[in-house]
């Protein structure tokens, strides 16, 4: 394991331009563009609820897009994000399907370790295989964990926990916030160091985020997601936001709540990784 990398990295934005491990609907292939442009579509300035300005700060570069289809779209992915961690950076990576973060997770944990991550989502993402993909958007948690690409697992906004996948998380220890018992008052993240955040658009619930693939109901509001992203203050070596599906928006809104959260999130990596 190298470790080239310093804990005052820049915030770089990727594009993970991949879809095809979607089990029902494509279409989030097509997000990166859409939620740069949203960000920079001057509907909002760039400065965060933290008071960071993303707008030409020193510390913020976009490395563009990279993606296709199959094996050559993880092996471009993981080459980026490889490069990215061994420049000393931190990326932010725009989904792209779920799939993608095996790969950007792979990357990472080679640069700097396990990692403990920090998971919102509606879905586990445990299954061990689904429709014969074990690198479905529904499995990239059980690649991760059967690897040891991470040392802890934290998964919030859990609505979808069937049989199986309680018993891939027992098997993982995957510490599960289920929605339906979910207390925002009480829940401090608190990852340990080398910490990741990946976001499944699909946690919030569909009335903030109808721009996804698997409507879901019953989910947490922009406003908890942020409380609890503000509440983060491990620095994080890399982020991914996933599975927003311009194909399935209502007048753009989900590209604007995908934006916003590359705001916040964006400013949180810079926030708790200093100069
Ligand atoms: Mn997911
Ligand atoms: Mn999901």
């Amino acid at each position: 394991m190298s470790n080239e990398a310093t804990p005052a990295g820049r915030l770089v934005l990727l594009g993970a331009c991949a879809d095809d491990n979607s089990s029902m609907l494509r279409g989030a292939a097509g997000a990166p563009p859409l939620i740069r442009a949203a960000l920079f579509s001057g509907s909002s300035n760039l400065t965060s609820e933290t008071g960071i300005c993303l707008d030409g700060h020193p510390r913020m570069a976009d490395r563009g897009d990279v993606g296709g289809e199959g094996a050559a779209a993880f092996v471009a992915i993981q080459n980026a994000v490889a490069e990215v961690a061994a420049a000393g950076d931190m990326p932010l990576v725009l989904g792209g399907d779920h799939a993608v973060t095996y790969p950007i997770v792979r990357a990472l944990a080679r640069c700097h370790g396990p990692l403990e991550i920090l998971h919102f989502d509606a879905h586990p993402d445990l299954y061990d295989e689904l429709d014969g993909n074990r690198f479905s958007h529904a499995c990239p948690f059980a690649r991760i964990m059967e690897e040891g690409f991470a040392k802890r697992l934290v998964q919030v906004g859990i609505r979808t926990l069937n049989a199986h996948q309680r018993e891939q998380a027992r098997r993982f220890g995957v510490e599960i916030h289920e929605m339906r018992s979910f207390d925002l008052a009480s829940f401090e993240p608190d990852p340990s160091a080398p910490a990741y955040l990946s976001f499944d658009m699909d946690a919030l619930d569909p009335a903030f985020a109808p721009g996804v693939s698997h409507f879901e109901p019953g989910g947490l509001s922009v406003r908890d997601v942020l409380t609890i992203v503000h509440r983060v203050r491990t620095p994080l070596v890399g982020a991914d936001i996933v599975e927003y599906n311009p194909r399935r928006d209502v007048t753009g809104v989900t590209a604007m709540v995908a934006a916003k959260l590359v705001k916040e999130i964006g400013a949180v990596m810079l926030r708790n990784t200093p100069e």
